[in-house]
């Protein structure tokens, strides 16, 4: 049995290796490291994926969310709803430029915010939502972008996790998740859905004076050179990134399809463990699984995943602390109603490997271990 891993960025290189060499060679020969041509050909590209009018590239995920929130022209102290069962980053922003963190609790079923939890939370402060599509599944948009409308509020997708993944309307249309906020985040991070061999990030939206401004502040504050408007910050995405993402964004679907197929195999044989909650998917958004996350029930989650990792499979915490109860949020985040579901979910769940390169063995193998903690 070869080395399990939770992402297996090896042999996904290997089977692209050609294309990826002869890219990355591409940009050392033109030495043109920033903002070089390929910049453009993957913004477009990644555009036209994405049936968005703009994608403005940047250094990192994180960036993307800061940068995004830098252009609504927010007050200190303005509020924004959160999750408080999430990566750090969708809040960290936040407190950094000297708003309000305003965390609420998820749904037990798929992982992500409701649009009750988040209008309960809504004062005369509120000026802005970031719903995060957990684990690759959409939070519900139609809803969220009614209460954004009837409060006038911005709303941020952090698309970090569920790029590729669509959203369909009651009426039946379909865009994908990340293009139905008035803007979109996303990171390349190299374990990412569409992740690089390094960090990188983007923005979407659709409005065009929002793109001029978000173009504006990744680079210094500046349209014209040397002529700054306003504070902005150093925030690129490498040509060589680029040039690596314009390859496998011709795989991305394909890739998302990998993943949902190891997934369904693991749900199937699970179906019949009392124990174990597999991941529900949702009628109005597909799911690309960036992890296939079960829940643990009965205070077994700590003992399968050390039973896991004596038999060499990996299985990973994502996440143990909700965000409302991290030390760096303790003086400044405000929280919205008991976090029961946070809470509760930081106790149970626990992320199978999950990538593009799972062969059948592998999760043959993977399946039956955890059917044998269960004497199954
Ligand atoms: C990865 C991730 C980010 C941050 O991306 P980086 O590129 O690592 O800065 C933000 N939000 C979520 C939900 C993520 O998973």
């Amino acid at each position: 049995m070869k080395n399990i891993q939770m992402v297996d960025l090896k042999t996904q290189y290997n089977n692209i290796k050609l294309e990826i060499d002869s890219a990355i060679k591409h940009v050392i020969d033109n030495t043109s490291f920033i903002n070089g041509q390929e910049v453009t050909s993957f913004s477009n590209h990644l555009a036209s994926y994405l049936e968005i009018k703009h994608v403005i590239t940047c250094g990192n995920g994180t960036d993307a969310l800061q940068i995004a929130l830098m252009s609504l022209d927010l007050k200190p102290n303005d509020e924004i709803i959160v999750p408080a069962f999430t990566f750090i980053a969708s809040a960290e922003v936040i407190g950094l430029l000297g708003y309000r963190p305003v965390m609420v609790d998820v749904d037990y079923n798929s992982f992500n915010v409701t649009a009750k939890n988040i209008e309960k939370a809504i004062t005369i402060n509120t000026k802005a939502i970031i719903p995060v599509h957990l684990f690759g599944q959409g939070c519900q948009m139609e809803a969220i972008m009614d209460i954004a409308k009837k409060y006038d509020l911005f709303v941020i997708e952090d698309n970090a996790q569920a790029i590729g993944a669509d959203y369909k309307f009651i009426n039946g249309k379909i865009q994908k998740l990340g293009t139905i906020g008035h803007i979109g985040c996303t990171s390349f991070f190299p374990s990412k859905n569409l992740g690089c061999y390094g960090d990188g990030g983007a923005i979407f939206t659709n409005d065009d004076q929002l793109a001029q401004k978000l173009r504006m502040i990744c680079n210094h504050g500046m349209k014209e050179r040397y002529h700054h408007e306003v504070l902005g910050v150093n925030s690129r995405l490498d040509t060589i990134q680029a040039a690596i993402l314009d390859v496998k964004l011709k795989y991305l679907d394909q890739y998302c399809k990998l993943r949902y197929e190891a997934a369904t195999r693991y749900s199937y044989a699970f179906k019949d463990i009392e124990e174990l909650v597999t991941p529900s998917e949702s009628y109005f958004s597909t799911h690309v699984y960036h992890q296939y996350t079960l829940k643990v029930l009965n205070g077994k989650r700590d003992e399968l995943r050390k039973y896991l990792q004596d038999n060499g499979i990996p299985a990973m915490i994502y996440y143990p602390i909700p965000l409302h109860k991290q030390e760096a949020f303790l003086q400044i985040a405000h929280q919205n109603g008991e976090m029961n579901v946070s809470e509760q979910l930081s106790d149970e769940v626990l992320s199978l490997p999950m990538h593009t390169e799972l062969d059948l063995g592998t999760i043959a193998y993977i399946i039956s271990k955890v059917l044998q903690f269960f004497n199954k």
